[in-house]
């Protein structure tokens, strides 16, 4: 029987100890802060960063939101940007993508410090991260990383095959498996033979945002299975197809008028050894593993405030 990797227990569990973390900093005169831009009225976004923010109150960080029209300019959100990283309130920053077109996104991602820079994107943290000096782990990697810690599950010796090569989960993450000693495989929309590569994965993550794209066949049986998608079913016929033993799930797309499914069929997962569920694994992770990086920034800005003072 597949183990359910239960990722709102291991978020729960990393908030708790994050909270003790934060307290101990307090103490010393430093309370974490993290600045989030949202830029336009994006409502997928305006979630993911209500969201943050809420989670940031329960664990004592303090955070700021600054919420921009869809017509801000390049320099605009730059200037933003400049007086958040010269900001001693301030260990983090976070701008939420998607951007408005008019924005060149790496610009942006450029002009964040990297010492502020808490989601791990800019090319001297992504620099780092390759050459396994990471000082910011992308959150969604990280988390999957931790899950797979806290869970028992070694990767070392392990043939791990990643669906997917995005810079912020499946080329980071790639990197991280790697760097822990498995074997990787990286797929993308241009790999062939897709399937025959996946059903020789010991750890199987599946990052694409293709509905259900991975099925039993591809599983191979006793792999570990880390579901990264997060896509919304709105067709009550689809959501029949996978879920019509679920009760649960059926109440909620009545309710709502849709549910989330990953990029793993849920019925195939029966022959894994271990899975995550959609939603309630990957995703609750990436949120507290934002936390954690805020957290360590104010870490290290204590350390340097100290060691700043012994030198003088
Ligand atoms: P991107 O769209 O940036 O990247 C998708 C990747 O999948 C690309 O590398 C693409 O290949 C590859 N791909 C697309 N179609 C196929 C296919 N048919 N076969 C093989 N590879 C394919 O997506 P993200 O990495 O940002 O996100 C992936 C999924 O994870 C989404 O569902 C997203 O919502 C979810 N997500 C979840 C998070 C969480 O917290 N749980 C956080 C971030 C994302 P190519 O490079 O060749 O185009």
């Amino acid at each position: 029987m597949a183990v359910l990797l239960d990722g709102n227990r291991i978020a729960s569990e990393i908030r708790s100890e994050l909270v003790l973390e934060v307290a101990e900093l307090v103490k010393k005169g430093v309370r974490p802060g993290l600045a989030a831009i949202l830029v336009g009225d994006d409502p997928a976004s305006k979630v993911y960063v209500a969201s943050k923010t809420k989670t940031c109150e329960a664990l004592g960080i303090y955070s700021e939101t600054h919420h921009l029209s869809a017509f801000t300019t390049a320099s605009e959100l730059l200037e933003l940007i400049a007086r958040l990283n010269d900001s001693e309130e301030i260990d983090g920053i976070l701008v939420q993508m998607p951007l408005p077109p008019q924005i060149n996104a790496d610009e942006i991602l450029q002009a964040v410090s990297p010492q502020k820079d808490v989601d791990g994107f800019h090319p001297e943290n992504v620099g780092r991260l390759a050459l396994k000096q990471p000082r910011f782990i992308p959150c969604t990697p990280a988390g999957i990383m931790e899950l797979l810690k806290r869970s028992g599950i070694a990767v070392s010796e392990k043939r791990a095959v990643v669906l997917g090569r995005s810079r912020i989960v499946g080329l980071p993450l790639s990197l991280l498996l790697l760097h822990a000693n498995a074997t990787v495989t990286i797929c993308h929309s241009r790999t062939p033979a897709l399937a025959d590569i996946c059903r020789q994965a010991d750890l199987l993550v599946a990052a694409i945002g293709k509905p259900a794209f991975v099925t039993e066949e591809l599983i191979k049986p006793g792999a570990v299975v880390i579901d990264v998608g997060i896509n919304r079913l709105s067709d009550r016929q689809q959501v029949m197809k996978f879920f019509a033993d679920d009760d649960r799930r059926l109440d909620g797309f009545d309710k709502r008028g849709f549910t989330l499914i990953g990029d793993v069929d849920p019925r195939g997962v029966a022959a894994a050894s271990a899975y995550t569920p959609v939603p309630g694994g990957v995703g609750p992770l990436t949120i507290a593993m934002l936390m954690k990086n805020t957290v360590l920034s104010a870490q290290r800005r204590i350390k340097d405030k100290y060691s700043l003072l012994a030198s003088t």
